[in-house]
């Protein structure tokens, strides 16, 4: 039933409602059709991560953006410890921004978020303490200026709480 949904959609859906990791992996698959957009990611990075790993991480970030994620059990990505004790190599796009992106980037980032100046403040020193699911946690509450009590725990819970909060 999302088979029509536009590539304009999807974008405006990833901006709005993914959290950093899932935002930096979408933005590599943009103007894609979905079976171009798995077999692009495929290619990319199944040399790098195995398949199994990008069953994992990947096709469930490609297909949930697309609106055709059925089954999660076969795509349910990592919870954002795992992901954030993981160790992406030199040119991989995988990881939690807060902790595997330089200070540079990950300040661009948030400035593309939208975030202000002290709200970017409060992240960093967030992620100076190593607290990035708190970083990512006061990321989500200066985007969405809601309060996020029960803090940041998976990709798709950020997903699914910002989505409860603009629908
Ligand atoms: Fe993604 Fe979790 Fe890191 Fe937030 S804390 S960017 S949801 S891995």
């Amino acid at each position: 039933e999302y088979a029509d949904i536009s590539l304009k959609d999807i974008d405006q859906v990833s901006k709005s409602s993914f959290p950093l990791c899932m935002r930096h992996l979408f933005e590599k698959g943009v103007g894609l059709k979905l079976d171009d957009a798995l077999a692009f990611w495929r290619e990319e990075f199944t040399k790098k991560v195995g398949s199994e790993r990008f069953d994992k991480e990947y096709a469930y970030a490609i297909r949930h953006n697309y609106g055709k994620e059925g089954k999660r059990t076969d795509y349910t990505p990592y919870a954002c410890s795992k992901i954030i004790t993981s160790a992406p190599g030199a040119g991989d796009h995988h990881g939690c921004p807060y902790r595997h992106f330089s200070e540079d980037n990950l300040k661009a980032a948030l400035s593309r978020m939208g975030l202000s100046s002290r709200g970017m403040e409060d992240v960093m020193d967030k992620v100076r303490n190593k607290h990035y699911q708190l970083a990512c946690t006061l990321t989500f509450e200066a985007v969405y200026g809601a309060s996020c009590d029960t803090g940041i725990n998976h990709p798709n819970q950020y997903f699914e709480e910002s989505q409860k909060i603009l629908k």
